[in-house]
């Protein structure tokens, strides 16, 4: 969402030879990330995600970002570039691909497999992908690519280094640098060593963890965790981590295959993706481990785990509806162990307690991030950011993907190993960032808002419909319909008030009745017959009096029918 920066105008034209960064999304929040990077007059878009919708954004699907800023410049677009394969990077892309089908779109094998399934649900036929692997380079218009492995809660990310005639921007997509990681695939700091001697002029990094202190816990430190779970568990064990998180994945199919249980997937994400990965060889199945989840019942409790999505208590989701005991195959039973192996993402505390408590009403026992060491964060600690400033020694730099404290936080480590305070730019979305002779400077604002996705429909749904379902959903709504003799303009009939979500009986609302004809009456002796202005009284009278009696705003929808 773009920010009140009042100060800053439209920026101007770009001096040739100049790169203009234009964040559109994940810049002042976790999600939505997508950034435009203009040279010579053409584009290159990092990453096209979607940000999930919260208690305040009631019947919103997801959220987009706001693609207006490049609308009339999409046939500029030389590639877009997908860092890896989280719905914060890639869930946006069938939209705008919507608006212009062959954009190139370059990624790893695994990131680009899972954009497949997107693609398909949106009939987008026909895209153009460009499979790039770590350490590999390629030219796209006047943007000149490498890849560089990182290591993240997702197998196959990237970092991307853009080298253009302004100079070399190194960003590093989403990252952590576990030491140990699970697939052996490290961050490669050689090559952010490399690419730090040849010079990068703009370290653009991710800042979601820069304000955890130290490390972030290896994968490795989670299976004893797991292991210790399965050797306790008498009956089932349901496991419910993100759909994309292979590495969780295969620790916990590691201990069923070790403690003789056959695994089944639950939701049709984790069914899907978990198909890409060990297609692929990303997940390594051992043979006769996986069955289907309708079959489960043919196995003892002790013999089975189930892997499920909605750990982030999604209502829809499998886990959600298995603690409302309203899934068709799956029952909780007292005894079974549900394991939540995933980050809580701020926003979803109370869907998530909802559901550990419906779970826990059933008799199961639950295990997740505040008991146990069940999961460990895809992002890196302030202690490895600050590896990756002193590594790279940039010139300048942009924090991304985080709130603004965490981009501040960032912002903070970058200078404390010896980064000019004034070569660190802290951006939110909108905010025109330019590269000009080695020195970034802030150079004006786009608009870009919120876009929202609601059903079928992407961008109708407004910042006032959605205060509307705000006010529907908390101050409930009162109609109130009058009939006006429209020769005399005497009230003949009414007025009658409904409301919704406000009062079980009707006759409360009595005395605001009397106060409405009083206001009438005036109105009609005043010589105002105008339906438009004797709506406009019924509600001021109505609002006034709910206002002051009940201390309520509720919607208030005035009617007046002329006969
Ligand atoms: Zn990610
Ligand atoms: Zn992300």
């Amino acid at each position: 969402m773009s920010h009140p920066h009042p100060e800053l105008s439209a920026p101007s034209a770009l001096p040739p030879g100049a790169l203009r960064v234009i964040p559109l999304g994940g810049l002042g929040e976790i999600g939505r990330n997508m950034t435009v990077f203009e040279h010579e007059g053409r584009l290159l878009i990092v990453d096209c995600g979607v940000l999930f919708p919260e208690d305040k954004h009631p019947g919103v699907d997801l959220i987009l970002p706001d693609f207006e800023p490049i609308r009339d410049r999409l046939s500029d677009i030389e590639a877009l570039v997908l860092t890896h394969g989280h719905e914060d990077h890639i869930g946006a892309v069938p939209y705008l691909l919507r608006e212009r089908p062959d954009i190139p779109l370059v990624g790893s094998q695994l990131t680009l497999a899972l954009l497949d399934g997107k693609l398909r649900e949106h009939r987008l036929k026909d895209v153009q992908k460009n499979v790039v692997r770590e350490r590999q380079r390629v030219q796209f218009g006047p943007f000149d690519l490498e890849f560089v492995a990182v290591n993240h809660s997702i197998p196959d990310a990237l970092a991307v280094a853009i080298r253009t005639a302004a100079g070399t921007v190194l960003h590093t997509g989403d990252f952590k640098m576990d030491q140990l990681p699970l697939d052996g695939r490290l961050t490669d700091l050689r090559a952010f060593a490399r690419l730090g001697e040849e010079g990068i002029d703009l370290f653009m990094v991710d800042s979601t963890n820069a304000e955890m202190p130290g490390f972030t816990i290896s994968e490795r430190d989670i299976t004893p965790v797991i292991d210790r779970i399965f050797a306790r568990a008498e009956r089932r064990i349901i496991v419910a981590c993100f759909a994309s998180h292979v590495h969780r994945v295969q620790q916990v199919m590691d201990a069923a295959v070790e403690h003789g249980r056959k695994v089944a997937y639950v939701g049709r994400s984790m069914v899907r993706n978990m198909g890409v990965a060990s297609d692929l060889g990303f997940l390594r199945v051992p043979p006769n481990t996986v069955v289907d989840v309708r079959e489960v019942d043919k196995f003892e409790p002790n013999e089975v785990v189930l892997i499920s999505t909605g750990s982030q208590g999604e209502p829809l989701s499998a886990l959600s509806r298995i603690a409302a005991r309203d899934h068709p195959q799956i029952r909780i039973e007292p005894g079974d162990t549900v394991v939540l192996a995933s980050s809580l993402i701020p926003g979803n505390e109370n869907a998530v307690f909802r559901v550990i408590n419906g779970l826990a009403r059933w008799g199961a026992d639950v295990v997740h991030k505040g008991n146990a060491l069940v999961h460990t964060s895809g992002h890196a600690s302030a202690g490895e950011l600050l590896y990756a400033y002193n590594i790279v020694k940039p010139r300048n730099v942009l924090p991304v993907h985080g709130e603004i404290r965490h981009m501040r936080a960032n912002a903070d480590l970058a200078v404390s190993t010896g980064v000019r305070r004034d070569r660190v730019v802290v951006a939110e979305d909108g905010i025109v960032v330019d590269l000009i002779d080695g020195v970034v400077r802030v150079a004006g604002k786009v608009e870009c808002g919120y876009v929202y996705v609601d059903g079928s429909t992407v961008g109708d749904i407004t910042e006032t419909s959605l205060k509307d379902r705000r006010i529907l959903g908390e101050e409930g709504f009162i109609s109130v319909i009058v009939v006006v003799d429209s020769v005399n303009g005497k009230v003949v009939g009414g007025p009658e008030i409904k409301a919704r979500g406000f009062a079980e009986d009707d006759s409360v609302f009595d005395p605001a009745r009397v106060l409405i004809e009083e206001a009438l009456g005036r109105a009609g002796r005043e010589g105002t017959d105008d339906t438009y202005q004797l709506q406009q009284l019924i509600r001021r009278t109505i609002g006034k009096w709910v206002s002051d009696t009940h201390r309520r705003r509720p919607m208030i929808i005035p009617v007046v029918v002329e006969v």
